[in-house]
């Protein structure tokens, strides 16, 4: 039962502002109750809060303050409480800051505005038909009961609006003002029926056995890209609908999201609810308030999404839960599949973890029998894997200033001159990495940031990848001034295009970088038009690695394949192997069979080796062997502490004093590393120094963290961020 406050009764308020955290205040006239979205009063403003239970009466009666007013939306309900909760301690981020990401939508306390909407009328038929005022009528009916605007009902059927108006003047149409914030329309689960295979239907079977339960469970879904892994999840949504629960699927960025919605669409016959950055302000309080009252049925989101108020959640799936844009990096830290996780346990839904090429935690989870385990083997029709092989970049002899060796420059001429598509695969924004004064040796760098600027030539510029400042291409060497002697050093994907031109000057070129797009609009746009056929070489970086499906395309070339295993990142052999078998995944989908041919200087390095001869059980082995000796996740823990402030000494010092006062950590066992300068040791002016913590699997490392961290006060502009699970080493 929810608990009712009454008026003036002493209740705890979490607010978003940081150093509210949760005050006492005195229940509103009428009461509220407990999970209530209120206005409070804080200091000389107000802000948003919820009522988070009974008051702590620290704060002395005569300066209590009353909560000015109780929203007009859902409550928030007990489960997402325990979530929210149970995420700010494993992240160790603040309440407000954890309630700041579950309330990501303008303009919740405000009424719902209003517009005007339009159906059908009283009056069968006007006086007089004329064939608009019929496609009117038929535009309506052909809808049931759905209200229409005045622009939807014009487009529909193709009439000006003064037909519209003609027929609620007779009665034929209405017009009513209705809140804006609409119910999306009803799914139907079972409009389409889908022939699976016998290898899906038995991993759909498991799904939908495991959302009928009710209860909580996570499952692996791996299988061969193109080989039915959104088919068979689908048919969980559809399972979930039907049980009325609320499903979420999760994609890892927008550029998916089109094809997939259409899709989504045809099979239940109504678009989903979306929520992502693309979205407007309006569209996101709709789907914030449909997810709370239960009328947004099937959410399709990034991340985020995963923080919107559900009422009944019973599926979660996480597609291609190994990409890294699931981990947010910036404020609060965390990886939105492992809170999936997290968020389906407490909720009593099911979580689908789906990907060729899963993460190594989640693989070891399966292999533990933690989580189920289903796999799709074969590819869907027709269809193959590619066919994978090495070309020795040793043995190739490139000139200078020349990435597309002979061999790959040969094959890439058979397939365009029989219509075919070739991907280039370069994972290097911009036209060179590095530009060098030839000169004096100079390489341009970053005037705020430890990085070298990125010449971008098809903007004129030259870019900052950490910190986004921008500058013209000098002419003239910033530092020795010797004019006309910059040269560009390394590939980019455009530098790679402009090779491609030479080779292949009559080839229509497509180049897929996400900086040369205005809006994820315009790069679907673009995506929609190469699947159609609308170009014969396509150079890309990793935004090309995604669920595109791109029918003619049957050869790809991994230009670098060595450059993802430079560093020193513990998850660079994982990553490189997931990457490379994605992107050549993206050939031969369709009836062509498809030839992926991988360019490096080491085909005898392991990681090549086990791309090239696809056993991926033998790589997730080795390669979860390599981290148990080490004793890193996920066979042990580790949790990241980067410090940063623009004054380089006062930021070691704090790191060295941490270091020194490592005792809450060492009682768990743990080990402290650091402080060291961070990989990019300055970024926006900020020096970054960093210190790794590492702990075996079971040790509570939050509770250490906090109390470690506590001892230590902070100066004024010194940044600390706490990365549990870091995922790269920057
Ligand atoms: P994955 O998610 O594993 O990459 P998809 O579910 O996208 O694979 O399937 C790849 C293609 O094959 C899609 O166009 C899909 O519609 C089609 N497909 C897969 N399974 C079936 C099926 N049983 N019947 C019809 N089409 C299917
Ligand atoms: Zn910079």
């Amino acid at each position: 039962m929810t608990r009712h406050f009454q008026e003036c009764e002493l209740i705890s308020v979490l607010t978003t502002q940081p150093l509210g955290g949760a005050l006492d205040y005195m229940a509103p006239v009428g009461g509220c109750i407990d999970g209530a979205f209120v206005e409070v009063p804080l200091g000389p403003r107000k802000v948003l809060g919820v009522v988070w239970g009974p008051g702590e009466g620290k704060v002395d009666a005569t300066r209590l303050r009353k909560v000015i007013r109780v929203h007009d939306v859902e409550p928030m309900r007990v489960e997402t409480k325990a979530f929210l909760a149970r995420a700010a301690e494993y992240t160790l981020t603040p309440m407000p800051a954890m309630l700041r990401l579950a309330t990501r939508s303008p303009g919740l306390g405000d009424p719902p505005s209003m517009r005007r909407v339009y159906r059908r009328g009283g009056r069968a038929a006007p006086e007089r038909w004329t064939r608009a005022r019929r496609r009117v009528v038929a535009a309506l009916d052909e809808f049931g009961s759905l209200a229409f605007t005045l622009g939807e009902l014009t487009e529909a059927a193709g009439v000006s609006s003064s037909v519209v108006k003609g027929l609620v003047e007779q009665g034929v149409v209405t017009e009513e003002e209705s809140p804006r914030d609409r119910p999306y329309p009803r799914m139907d689960p079972r409009r389409t029926e889908v022939a699976l295979t016998s290898e899906q239907s038995a991993a759909a079977r498991a799904l939908v056995a495991g959302v009928r339960s009710g209860k909580f469970g996570a499952t692996l879904l791996k299988g061969v890209t193109g080989s039915g892994k959104t088919e068979v999840y689908l048919e969980a949504v559809g399972a979930c609908l039907e049980a009325g629960r609320q499903a979420l699927v999760l994609l890892p960025e927008i550029a998916l999201t089109e094809g997939f919605l259409t899709r989504v669409a045809a099979r239940f016959g109504a678009r989903p609810a979306e929520w992502h950055s693309g979205v407007t302000t309006t569209e996101r309080r709709r789907a914030w308030k449909m997810a709370a009252n239960g009328r947004a049925e099937l959410v399709v989101g990034a991340r985020s999404a995963l923080f919107l108020p559900f009422r009944d959640l019973g599926l979660i799936v996480v597609d291609e839960e190994h990409d890294i844009s699931y981990k947010q990096e910036e404020g609060v830290i965390y990886n939105a599949r492992d809170m999936a996780v997290l968020r389906a346990s407490i909720a009593g839904a099911q979580v689908v973890l789906s990907s060729a090429t899963p993460s190594l935690e989640t693989w070891a989870n399966a292999e533990s029998g933690k989580y189920a385990r289903l796999a799709l083997t074969a590819r869907f029709g027709a269809a193959v894997m590619p066919d994978m092989r090495a070309i020795d970049l040793r043995e190739e002899n490139l000139p200078a200033r020349r990435w597309i060796s002979g061999t790959l420059a040969r094959a890439m001429k058979e397939r365009i001159e029989v219509g075919e598509q070739v991907l280039l695969f370069l994972n290097r924004r911009g036209y060179a990495p590095v530009t060098i004064c030839r000169a004096c040796g100079k390489q341009i760098d970053c005037d705020h940031c430890d990085a070298w600027l990125v010449e971008h030539r098809f903007r004129k510029i030259l870019m900052c990848h950490q910190c986004g400042a921008t500058r013209p291409v000098p002419y003239a060497c910033p530092s020795c001034k010797a004019e006309g002697r910059l040269a560009p050093v390394g590939p980019g994907v455009e530098r790679l295009a402009e090779e491609v031109r030479g080779l292949f000057p009559d080839a229509r070129l497509a180049v897929l970088s996400s900086d040369l797009f205005g809006s994820a609009k315009d790069l679907k746009a673009c995506i929609k038009e190469i699947s159609e056929g609308g170009a014969d070489v396509i150079v890309g970086t990793q935004i090309v690695a995604k669920g595109h499906n791109f029918p003619l395309l049957t050869l790809v070339g991994v230009i670098d394949a060595d450059l993802g295993l430079q560093g020193s990142d513990l998850r660079a052999a994982e990553r490189t192997f997931q990457l490379i078998r994605q992107v050549s995944g993206r050939a031969g989908r369709a009836e062509r069979p498809g030839l992926a041919l991988v360019q490096t200087c080491q085909p005898d390095h392991p990681v090549m080796a086990a791309i090239l001869s696809g056993d991926e059980e033998e790589f997730w082995r080795a390669e979860a062997a390599a981290r148990r000796d080490a004793g890193v996740p996920p066979f042990g823990r580790l949790a990241g502490i980067i410090l940063s402030s623009p004054d380089a000494r006062a930021v070691m010092q704090v790191g060295k004093t941490l270091a020194a006062r490592s005792e809450p950590l060492r009682r768990i066992g743990a080990e402290v590393f650091g402080p060291a300068a961070a990989p990019i040791a300055r970024i926006r002016g900020r020096h970054r120094v960093r210190l790794l913590v590492k702990a075996e699997r079971g040790a509570p490392v939050q509770g250490a963290l906090a109390e470690w961290l506590a001892q230590v006060r902070l100066p004024a502009n010194l940044r600390l961020s706490v990365d549990i699970d870091p995922q790269r080493f920057s």
